[in-house]
């Protein structure tokens, strides 16, 4: 394949994607989102700043260092080509990342509370541990920049992290799979909150999590 056809399958998966986490209902009110799917060269296809019905034509080529290479891309998003390149500088096998303000997740990431893994969905899309808090910094600040650095490096096999008092940082070999651990993800929340009601979620048994870290350590190498 060549990289024209690699870059116009890449942007129709990040579209369907997009369109997905609203057919799922795990986006916030006012529609917020960013995508991207790596490319070659240190380089990636990014959102050009909206996410609602956007098409694949419009998603933009950036480097990882910010310069825009093709298409256009709106002041707001400019600024966070440094969260998504943190996640593929930090992590090779990581194909596309995707940010949201999923309501439940962002509770947990304004509450600076790590998310407990203790659904079977969570499990199974690829998230077989807690998902931790990075300390709030300016968004695509150097300081937020860091602190998502820091925590991929202490939790090398975390598939996500929650931006303290902000939203949702989601990761994964592609876009499909990675908007599945979104929606996985906001379940979970959805569910912790519910269940604190009537007593509390309640952790899986002693090493079910190890297990399905196991089985996804298998797949991935
Ligand atoms: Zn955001």
């Amino acid at each position: 394949m060549n990289d024209k056809h690699i870059r116009e399958e890449r942007a129709e998966q990040l579209a369907r994607a997009a369109e997905q986490l609203f057919a799922a209902g795990v986006m916030s009110h006012s529609g917020h989102a960013n995508l991207s799917a790596r490319l070659d060269g240190e380089r990636l296809l990014l959102t050009p700043g909206f996410v609602r019905g956007l098409r694949p034509e419009q998603l933009a080529t950036v480097g990882f260092d910010g310069e825009v290479l093709d298409g256009e891309l709106q002041s707001v998003s400019a600024e966070i080509i440094a969260m998504h390149s943190a996640v593929y500088r930090a992590r090779p096998g990581v194909g596309a990342v995707i940010h949201t303000h999923s309501p439940s997740a962002t509770a947990f990431a304004v509450a600076h509370r790590p998310l407990p893994c203790r659904t079977e969905p969570m499990l199974r899309f690829g998230q077989a541990e807690d998902i931790p808090v990075v300390p709030w910094g300016p968004r695509g600040s150097d300081v937020s920049v860091r602190g998502i650095a820091e925590v991929l490096e202490r939790r090398p096999t975390t598939a996500a992290v929650l931006l303290a008092n902000h939203g949702l940082l989601v990761f994964g070999p592609d876009a499909a799979a990675t908007a599945h651990l979104v929606v996985a993800i906001e379940e979970s929340a959805e569910a912790e909150i519910a269940a604190a009601a009537i007593g509390g979620a309640v952790d899986f048994p002693p090493g079910a999590r190890e297990a399905a870290r196991a089985a996804i350590a298998r797949v991935a190498s």
